[in-house]
């Protein structure tokens, strides 16, 4: 078996990968005071901050957020005013992003999926067609190079109400995407916490329309100018449930695999902090469904998406906050917090072999 080093040792700085530390007799000032601010950002996540955040957006009061809905835009709002607190910017002049979902006005099921992509609402546009508002929320953290972009995305929205369902009518989405959104959230004041520019621009998506045909991240994809100095994605769907009742810290790591340095940083990152984590590591190729991450697979962004696997409870009125594993989501939290680090710090994620 070949041994392989990962390049960014050789010519990254700014990161904090344990093998370097380890493999390196001098560590540089520069590389102390990287590693120094990322700990800094590392320390201050926390469980009670998940539980504020996932007992907010899962409450009953907020209806199941469903896209299209006053819900989606009050969780929206609820996620400007944490960015704001923690002095992340707007993106690009503005938190919110609205735009618009299109599909024919018809019975038929082919012409009953929305359509975001300007191609094709054009096209449902020449017959009778229905119209969806929705609000991406965006905030960014500039780094050292304008010109290269890390993405760190969660879809907020759920499934809703069903005022015809018997018993329970509110699809809470405790897991899906509750936990997800209070990863990305918990990062983005982690960076801002560590005290230190990133390399690259930080740019963080609370996507809309995610459980009506990931709408949120295919329009943006699609339409943002910007889109190939995307250098990674690291998404969130479902990132606090047990798929595994009798093993809690199991859950599903998949990563593009042209990106082999992800797969190792799982595993550094787990040793050198002793989270308690069961990871299922899985590189995988163009994976397209799923999640958003499908969207940025579309224009060859390498991603990782953290994922609880699938529960009893998926997609259920049942995807209550008691289910949550509160431990595991803050491992998860923390280990995608230096995941973010690292895509934002790293020059490269390709692996070489020696
Ligand atoms: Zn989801």
């Amino acid at each position: 078996m070949k041994k392989s080093i990962i390049l960014a040792l050789l010519l990254g700085f700014s990161g904090v990968s344990s093998s370097l530390s380890a493999k390196t007799p001098k560590v540089s000032k520069e590389r102390k005071a990287a590693i120094e601010a990322c700990e800094r950002g590392l320390s201050t996540i926390n469980r009670a901050s998940s539980e504020a955040i996932i007992g907010f957006l899962a409450s009953d009061a907020m209806q199941g957020r469903e896209a299209g809905t006053n819900y989606s835009l009050v969780a929206g709002e609820y996620l400007i005013s944490q960015l704001r607190e923690a002095g992340v910017e707007p993106f690009e002049g503005s938190y919110k992003h609205p735009f618009a979902a299109y599909q024919q006005a018809s019975f038929r099921r082919p012409g009953r999926v929305w359509q975001v992509h300007p191609d094709s609402v054009a096209k449902v546009q020449e017959g009778p067609h229905r119209r969806m508002d929705l609000v991406n929320v965006f905030g960014v953290i500039p780094g050292e190079r304008s010109d290269e972009y890390v993405f760190v995305g969660a879809h907020r929205d759920h499934w809703g109400i069903d005022p015809l369902k018997v018993g329970d009518q509110i699809y809470n989405g405790a897991d899906d995407n509750a936990s997800g959104v209070s990863c990305a959230l918990q990062i983005a004041r982690a960076i801002k916490a560590s005290g230190r520019k990133p390399l690259r621009t930080m740019v963080f998506a609370f996507w809309d329309g995610e459980e009506k045909g990931t709408l949120g991240s295919e329009w943006f994809t699609a339409t943002w100018p910007e889109i190939n100095k995307v250098k990674a994605y690291l998404n969130f769907d479902m990132a606090g449930g047990n798929n595994q009742p009798e093993n809690p810290p199991y859950f599903a790591y998949i990563y593009s695999q042209e990106a082999p340095a992800f797969g190792e940083w799982i595993k550094e990152d787990i040793e050198k902090y002793g989270l308690k984590l069961d990871p299922s590591i899985r590189p995988t190729e163009n994976l397209l469904g799923g999640s958003d991450q499908g969207n940025f697979v579309q224009h060859g962004i390498p991603f990782i998406w953290y994922h609880t696997d699938w529960t009893p409870y998926y997609h259920q009125v049942t995807d209550e906050v008691q289910y949550i594993n509160w431990d595991k989501l803050l491992d998860i939290t923390k280990a995608s917090y230096l995941n973010a680090w690292n895509m934002a710090n790293e020059e490269t994620y390709q692996t070489v072999s020696e």
